[in-house]
């Protein structure tokens, strides 16, 4: 139930305001398993060390790190999640997260690890399992497997396949995450367009370093479907975005965290969506737990700068495409 509509009266608290965010069904665009498993689950699992560990790399987080640093706290995630039992509670708990802040449709990226000696398809099929317990009606995750720049072409064949062969289960694409200036994805791209001539969806995480030179590489080789983040772009890949109204997905929290741009700044893909209501952005969460924020609050952290009808007309244009995207998965 939706209680604000574009033209009703303007909510007065903000706690309000919070909690018709929080109330309306969205869509998160952009969220890695990994950084998604509540503190909770993660600190059920983890033994006295990791449970230190755990505080202070959150507590460095919280403080503001470099790029680069901010993803030494996966690490740690994957060695406290290392048993196929502790994965599937950890997937199921992170969905019942997602679901406690209406985010209604999830695109979600997980790259495929290999737990107790077991294959990547056995990971894949017990977060399938964990999706599935808590999927409903008003509930759905499409996947995404994740690959890096650095990952070696038998890896990227490997997610690849196994991509395909899991599309009936709500697997719609490849995501390229990861550390976006270390490996050389040429190597990559047969493959790449191997899952994109098959129908898979190509999401790239780009902008996050201006140190970038592959930009335009994979815009000009893959014509990527999704922009991740897209906060350091090169003027051509600006202006081949805005052309193609890729669609963008904008982190707030993550964006200033890992520092890609000031915290005075608006995000410069919300800076054109008022400029061009037409540009296709989504908010998404990135790693909700190691951020500590929920889509609600990035919602929320933006109406002080553009207001709360544009909020609400963000949150339910992205719902509306994302209803779309899900129903060409099925
Ligand atoms: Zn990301």
């Amino acid at each position: 139930m939706i209680d604000f509509k574009i033209g009703s009266p303007y909510p007065s608290s903000d706690e309000e305001k919070f909690q018709i965010l929080k109330k309306l069904p969205k869509f998160n665009s952009h969220c890695h398993l990994s950084g998604e498993i509540p503190l909770e689950t993660l600190i059920k699992f983890a033994n006295q060390v990791q449970k230190q560990a755990l505080k202070n790399a959150m507590t460095a987080i919280s403080c503001g790190q470099d790029y680069e640093k901010a993803f030494s706290i996966f690490p740690l995630i994957s060695q406290i999640i290392n048993t196929h039992e502790k994965l599937k509670e950890a997937t199921y708990q992170t969905c019942c997260s997602f679901k406690s802040d209406n985010n209604q449709i999830v695109l979600m990226r997980t790259n495929l690890k290999s737990l107790e000696n077991r294959d990547y398809e056995e990971y894949l099929k017990t977060v399938f399992e964990g999706i599935r317990k808590a999927t409903s009606d008003d509930f759905n995750v499409l996947l995404m497997l994740s690959l890096k720049r650095s990952s070696t072409l038998e890896m990227a064949k490997t997610t690849i396949d196994l991509a395909l062969k899991y599309r009936e289960m709500g697997v719609v694409g490849i995501d390229i995450s990861d550390i976006s200036t270390i490996g050389d994805i040429s190597i990559l791209i047969p493959e790449l367009l191997r899952a994109k001539e098959s129908g898979l969806k190509i999401a790239v995480h780009m902008g996050e370093s201006p140190l970038e030179e592959d930009q335009m590489l994979i815009i000009n080789e893959l014509h990527p479907d999704m922009i991740d983040h897209g906060v350091n772009l090169c003027k051509d890949a600006k202006k081949w975005i805005k052309q193609e109204n890729t669609p963008v997905t904008v982190c707030l929290t993550s964006s200033i965290a890992t520092k890609m741009h000031d915290s005075n700044q608006i995000h410069p893909w919300i800076k054109r969506y008022l400029k061009n209501n037409d540009q296709k952005i989504h908010l998404g969460t990135d790693d909700s737990t190691v951020f500590n924020k929920c889509l609600t609050d990035e919602y929320f952290k933006l109406y002080p700068d553009i207001g709360f009808e544009k909020v609400v007309q963000i949150a339910n244009e992205s719902f509306k495409l994302a209803k779309w995207i899900r129903s060409q998965a099925e």
